[in-house]
């Protein structure tokens, strides 16, 4: 009997801990390696970025939904329907997530086709568009993020978001995106914002961008 009831005990044991497992986000490792984007993203900076900051904001949201109706919701969902703390780190997971994606060691270095179109349409050209949006991460005050999204309406516009605002919470698809929270770039470039925003643009791949875009059409 008291066997039957130690394994019944160690049974229970095994599940619990294996479903409160299975509910934790877990960091998404970063699609090249910490030193791939140099020289534009030392790999200090990426190291601090991704394995300090971004691991922190996942393990706050599994620490803050733990015992609460947000654990077996997706991210999406959790960025939709939170706010305060909850909503801060779990914007801050999903941006960064998209923000890493876009970049690359070996990026597309032009826009094409369909999105190519879109840009000229709203933009004028590619290199107005990056001049709007360098100004815009130059101008936001604070921490933040610039994005690049496409409106209900197919338009593509400049969103300039402040701490973890994210388009997902108005209905906007993001195409790109800019992080300009000082931990993305002050420990190459100090205060000088203006630079490092200018030089993200060689390691983001437009491919994705495209990808990003056809994703919003479907
Ligand atoms: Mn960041």
């Amino acid at each position: 009997m008291l066997l039957l009831l130690l394994i019944l005990t160690l049974v229970t044991m095994t599940t619990s801990t294996t479903t409160a497992e299975t509910r934790k986000f877990v960091l998404a490792p970063l699609p090249y390696a910490y030193d791939a984007l140099e020289p534009e993203i030392s790999e200090e900076t990426l190291r601090f970025h991704h394995g300090k900051h971004h691991a922190a904001y996942v393990a706050k949201l599994n620490a803050l939904i733990a015992g609460t109706p947000y654990e077996t919701m997706s991210l999406e969902e959790i960025v939709a329907k939170s706010d305060g703390a909850i909503f801060n780190n779990a914007a801050q997971v999903w941006n960064h997530n998209f923000y890493f994606a876009t970049l690359s060691p070996n990026p597309k270095t032009k826009p094409e086709r369909a999105l190519l179109d879109a840009i000229v349409r709203e933009f004028g050209s590619v290199e107005n568009l990056k001049k709007a949006m360098n100004e815009a991460a130059v101008n936001l005050f604070g921490s933040g993020w610039v994005w690049l999204v496409e409106n209900q309406d197919g338009r593509l516009s400049i969103m300039s978001g402040k701490n973890a605002d994210t388009p997902l919470r108005y209905d906007m698809s993001p195409l790109l995106t800019i992080d300009v929270w000082e931990h993305a770039y002050y420990i190459d470039y100090r205060n000088a914002r203006a630079d490092a925003v200018k030089a993200i643009w060689n390691k983001i791949d437009w491919q994705k961008v495209e990808d990003n875009y056809s994703k919003g059409k479907k």
